[in-house]
């Protein structure tokens, strides 16, 4: 491709026109100052597109904060519910992790990815209130051991795939 230099003119910051830049920002193609590039992990992008993936990637609703404790309650209430018919308690540590990871996945897909704030927080909260509900409703000792594994195992996974780190 040729490139003629005549036609090239200068161009100005979006925000601030009486700045010459040929800086733009690699998302919506504005020319953007020094002043308004910001380096994001994938390159330099105009202060509006940072702040609009900021708000995308922090797309749950308060709905979403029902679906996710919903879901986590249900799923991992199940699962609390199969550790009762486990015989020694130890096994629970196999048999969590996995559900652990089921749970998340379970959460990612209600929600369609959208991720909260405090999904990380509602999701594990609704995991320990979850297994304590099984517990009583099973008549099972409130201080059943392999439960409560089973219940910190579980809400450690669910917290650590969806605290709010990028
Ligand atoms: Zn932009
Ligand atoms: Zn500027």
């Amino acid at each position: 491709m040729q490139t003629n230099i005549e036609q090239e003119q200068l161009t100005y910051c979006a925000v601030h026109p009486d700045r010459e830049t040929g800086l733009r920002c690699n998302k919506c193609e504005r020319y953007m100052c020094a002043q308004c590039a910001v380096l994001t992990p994938v390159g330099y992008r105009c202060r509006e597109c940072v702040r609009t993936v900021d708000n995308k990637f922090f797309t749950g609703t308060n709905q979403d904060y029902l679906i996710v404790a919903a879901v986590a309650a249900i799923s991992s209430g199940l699962g609390a519910a199969a550790m009762l018919f486990i015989p020694i308690w130890l096994f629970v540590i196999f048999i969590a992790l996995p559900i652990g990871g089921g749970v998340a996945y379970l959460i990612r897909r209600a929600v369609q990815g959208r991720r909260g704030r405090y999904t990380g927080y509602v999701g594990a909260a609704a995991v320990v209130i979850a297994t304590v509900i099984v517990m009583l409703i099973s008549r099972t000792d409130l201080i059943n051991i392999g439960l409560w594994v089973y219940a910190g195992i579980v809400a450690g996974i669910v917290y650590n795939r969806f605290d709010g780190k990028l």
